[in-house]
């Protein structure tokens, strides 16, 4: 039995507590599964982490999803 602490998916944009040295703390989720890809949202550096550490550093979650622009 796990306990799901955030939803994560990825294309969520979430808010970590510690901000990154570009000033940055929103991060764009690419990929999850036992590990998170991460992209921050300031300044397009990549981390991967475990998603036992994303849980830990998650402050809240963003955006539930990527935002697309459908204009046609
Ligand atoms: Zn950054």
């Amino acid at each position: 039995m796990s306990f799901v602490l955030y939803p994560y998916r990825s294309g969520m944009l979430v808010e970590l507590r510690k901000p990154h040295p570009c000033g940055s703390r929103a991060w764009r989720i690419l990929r999850i599964g036992a590990d998170a890809r991460l992209q921050c949202a300031g300044c397009g550096r990549q981390m991967t982490l475990t998603r036992r550490r994303l849980e830990q550093a998650t402050r809240r979650i963003l955006e539930t999803e990527m935002e697309e622009e459908t204009d046609p």
